[in-house]
């Protein structure tokens, strides 16, 4: 059984600055701080950045703040998607729709939203119903926890180890290879999102792609470990 765990922002979609814009829009008219100052999103988690933002802002972090702001950054994350100019990035539908079809494949998530804020991202650009399960940034500041989650929530849906040749992470940052890399997974990096080439190169990843459309060597490669 190969796995496969996809990040989300950068590697299959872009949202246009919707999911900053509402993280600051809540900072702003909720949390009353006038000129919020934004911090660092690219490859980091949901619970980092608002710990981050909140740190940054001169607010204190507690477990009621974190459910009340992600509770009111999802109503805003909906209404910003809806204006903002995002897009399916090239080559996700045409390997989505071929990794779909093929058996012995599961397809899941490896990303820093929050599980309900995934939902809402890939629901907004039609994708959610490739993915079964995975892991997410509701509880984890450190992206390798949310891969060490990630892996374990999919050996107990399928009631067996996945063997690390057969398991791929899917990226867009540095922090996605080496979290793919804490979990013993293969790596394949994109530079449609927060990292260029230069970037990335340094992680090591096994593939590194300009995007999507130029999938064909790695698919190769998972046919010939399945
Ligand atoms: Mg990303």
């Amino acid at each position: 059984m190969n796995v496969i765990l996809f990040d989300i922002d950068g590697t299959l979609i872009r949202c246009g600055g919707a999911g900053l814009h509402a993280l600051l829009v809540v900072m702003r008219e909720e949390f009353g701080v006038e000129d919020p100052q934004p911090v660092p999103v690219h490859g980091c988690t949901d619970q980092g950045i608002v710990r981050e933002l909140f740190r940054a802002n001169g607010v204190t972090y507690t477990e009621d703040r974190w459910s009340k702001f992600m509770s009111l950054y999802l109503e805003c994350l909906e209404s910003e998607l809806t204006r903002s100019k995002g897009h399916v990035l090239p080559g996700v539908q045409t390997l989505l729709e071929s990794l779909s079809k093929q058996r012995d494949l599961y397809l899941g998530l490896l990303t820093g939203n929050v599980k309900r804020g995934a939902e809402i991202k890939l629901d907004r650009f039609g994708l959610r119903h490739y993915f079964r399960g995975g892991g997410f940034g509701d509880h984890h500041p450190l992206r390798d926890d949310v891969a060490r989650a990630a892996r374990k929530q999919v050996e107990e849906e399928l009631g067996q180890k996945i063997s690390e040749e057969s398991l791929w992470v899917v990226g867009d940052t540095p922090a996605d290879v080496q979290c793919g890399r804490a979990i013993g997974a293969r790596v394949v990096a994109v530079c449609t999102g927060g990292s260029d080439r230069a970037d990335l190169e340094p992680s090591a990843p096994d593939f590194l792609l300009n995007d999507l459309t130029e999938c064909q060597a790695w698919l190769d490669e998972i046919q010939r470990g399945a």
